[in-house]
């Protein structure tokens, strides 16, 4: 009941990525089969491949949870950041440093599935236009809510920035623990990761050093 895939050629057949659609499978010419099961059923087969049993009382709705949790982890493939930020730009003379820090991420690392999360700081130099200050949690949302490397997930963010406003420059900086690596012992339970990703004036070295002397400063508690 629960050997929905031929054992033989098993591995090869796993190794194909089932999070993607049937047009996209379709598209790019994927067609082992598989996307005629539903995500259940091959969580289902998952837990079977695992050693367990998927039949006992504690798993049985654990298919459906796991549909259903992977399906929000992974929402922001169904949001398009342009759209989160239209309606939210506003045409504005500041011409400081605006500073959002301290925004809480949880994301996928794309190589392992398993949480990486930690704290986005964002800052621009307006040239004529502001974002509204709620939409760059929600940017940091759109594109957390993927599968991810925290270099690329921190690029994203500033580039979104970049093309909506055009600013002076854009930083964003982001440090997080990764879940692939603490479980596993690779490591330290108390290191973080730090990527940063500086555009425009920004790569000036007097603008960064103001960035990140304001991320140093403790935080206002206002969060
Ligand atoms: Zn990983």
């Amino acid at each position: 009941m629960f050997a929905l895939f031929p054992r033989a050629g098993g591995m090869r057949i796993m190794a194909q990525p089932i999070a993607v659609s049937k047009s996209v499978r379709r598209a790019v010419g994927i067609d082992d089969g598989l996307s005629e099961f539903s995500n259940q059923e091959m969580y289902r087969e998952l837990l079977s491949r695992l050693g367990e049993d998927p039949g006992r009382d504690g798993l049985l709705a654990t298919p459906a949870r796991v549909e259903k949790s992977m399906a929000f982890l992974t929402k922001g493939y169904r949001e398009d950041p342009a759209n989160i930020l239209r309606g939210a730009l506003f045409d504005e003379d500041y011409d400081e440093m605006v500073l959002v820090k301290d925004i809480e991420m949880f994301s996928l690392c794309e190589h392992h599935m398993l949480p990486f999360f930690g704290k986005v700081h964002v800052a621009y130099i307006p040239k004529g236009k502001v974002i509204g200050l709620s939409k760059i949690p929600r940017l940091v949302e759109v594109f957390s809510r993927r599968l991810q490397i925290q270099e690329r997930l921190t690029r994203q963010i500033a580039d979104a920035i970049q093309e909506a406003i055009e600013p002076q420059g854009v930083g964003v900086v982001i440090e997080a623990r990764h879940l692939c690596m603490m479980m596993r012992g690779i490591e330290k339970q108390h290191s973080s990761t730090i990527t940063s990703a500086m555009v425009g004036c920004f790569r000036q070295k007097e603008t960064r050093q103001e960035f990140l002397s304001l991320l140093r400063q403790p935080g206002t508690g206002a969060q």
